[in-house]
């Protein structure tokens, strides 16, 4: 395939927050080219919540196929295996090739293993909501096979690694069978967050029997064990791997100069070599580092469009300009945590402000699918509202909420 004399081909890789972001902003007589190897767009920020059957994964997924056709731009649903930027060319799995003259690198980042022997065929991954339902269906059959202790085992204790451990304590609370681990090589959880965060987090994960192994180096993972760099050894059912994410593969070996951040680009976006390269947000790193976040990666989307659209049209490219965005997570029903810098806020009734995102996000994320889908798709985000109020309403708990609810 290559493009026209006329319309530069623009091609995106990767379909998620910064892909979709930027190609909604990409008008539909613009000859553009997405590239995924997922079918769905995910809402990352909420999949724990399908662990406890707050959300159905449908309502976090949205079919990539509808959302390009209704763009009006072409969807490959395919893996992207190489990139070529001298002979602006990119390779699929399947051998395909595709030239570019504008491309923007959306691909996010994916699972890191660190060498870790066994990881990749012994522990779940954590990043999609078809990983979560996996976890879900055999941490249920576990559980209901037989009355042995199940021994959990999450590894990384990041953001994503604590509202692992709270879903499931949303799930099964007070489950003497269950056995959870956190465990990570650093010396507190949270290392990227406020450590008074982190420490009133531990409090409330001792307090639930969650048992956190800190500076604790994994060396193997075995079907049933991991095996640490001391030569202790830890029984596992189930391993679940939140601890690290790096570039694609298809990223790792190309002239694009990249940091374990992501690729080195300047305030355009634009690669410092190739013009005609953008990166937007997990995949990029700016001078001024800027925190992994949807947020964060749906504006570099959009400023990335900005500048496509500016370069295809002769105007200056402009800088983009991301300030640090709050955060919002969960430790299941136990608490919710707003950070926005060191101003930390602590409350169960902050869920419903998660909530909220996610709802908001997700209704314009779909304003352009046909009105059936646009329905069903908010029916079934409406019911995981629904279970959260109706949780809340059930465990009457009004003291507990104010107790609980502090400035940190
Ligand atoms: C479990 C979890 C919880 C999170 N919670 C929050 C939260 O509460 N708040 C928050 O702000 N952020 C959260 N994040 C982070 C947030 O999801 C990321 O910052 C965001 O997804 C980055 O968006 P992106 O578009 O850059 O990359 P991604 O969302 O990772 O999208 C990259 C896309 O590229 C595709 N892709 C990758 N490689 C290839 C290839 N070779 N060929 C073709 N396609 C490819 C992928 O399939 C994917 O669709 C969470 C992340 C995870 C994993």
């Amino acid at each position: 395939m290559t493009s026209n004399n006329h319309s530069p081909r623009i091609v995106i890789i990767g379909a998620n927050f910064a892909g979709l972001s930027a190609a909604s902003k990409l008008a539909n007589n613009l000859n553009v080219i997405v590239i995924d190897s997922k079918t769905h767009f995910q809402w990352t920020p909420n999949i724990h919540e399908i662990l406890s059957d707050v959300k159905k994964a449908d309502g976090v997924r949205i079919c990539l196929h509808t959302v390009f056709d209704k763009l009006g731009h072409t969807f490959i649903n395919g893996e992207v295996s190489k990139l070529s930027p001298s002979s602006q060319t990119i390779t699929l799995n399947d051998g395909c090739k595709l030239q570019y003259d504008i491309l923007l690198i959306a691909s996010g980042h994916t699972r890191e293993n660190y060498g870790v022997l066994g990881a990749t065929e012994y522990a779940f991954g954590f990043r999609s909501s078809e990983e979560v339902e996996t976890i879900k269906t055999r941490l249920l059959a576990l559980l209901s096979e037989s009355d042995k202790p199940v021994h959990l085992n999450i590894v990384g204790a990041g953001y994503t690694g604590i509202e692992v451990a709270g879903e499931i304590l949303r799930k099964y609370p007070n489950n003497e069978q269950l056995k959870i681990n956190v465990i990570d090589r650093s010396q507190r959880l949270l290392p990227l967050l406020p450590e008074k965060l982190a420490s009133d987090i531990q409090m409330e994960l001792n307090a639930h029997k969650v048992n956190l192994l800190l500076e604790h180096d994994i060396q193997q993972i075995a079907q049933e064990s991991i095996y640490f760099a001391d030569k202790t050894l830890l029984p596992s059912d189930i391993t679940i791997w939140t601890a690290g994410t790096s570039l694609p593969e298809y990223l790792k070996n190309t002239s694009l100069s990249s940091t374990h951040n992501g690729i080195i680009v300047k305030s355009t976006l634009q690669t410092p070599k190739y013009e005609n390269i953008f990166v937007a947000g997990d995949a990029a790193s700016l001078d001024q580092p800027m925190a992994k976040q949807a947020s964060i990666a749906m504006d570099m989307g959009e400023h990335a469009a900005i500048n496509i659209n500016a370069l295809c049209t002769g105007l200056s490219l402009t800088e983009v300009r991301i300030g640090p965005k709050p955060v919002l997570f969960t430790l299941g029903d136990i608490n919710t945590y707003f950070v926005y810098q060191d101003l930390v806020l602590a409350s169960p009734a902050l869920s419903a402000a998660k909530e909220a995102v996610y709802q908001l996000y997700m209704a314009k994320l779909t304003a352009m699918l046909p009105l059936e889908q646009k329905v069903s798709g908010l029916f079934s985000r409406l019911i995981s509202t629904e279970k959260l109020i109706l949780a809340e309403i059930l465990k009457c708990r009004p003291r507990e909420i104010l107790t609980r609810s502090k400035l940190i």
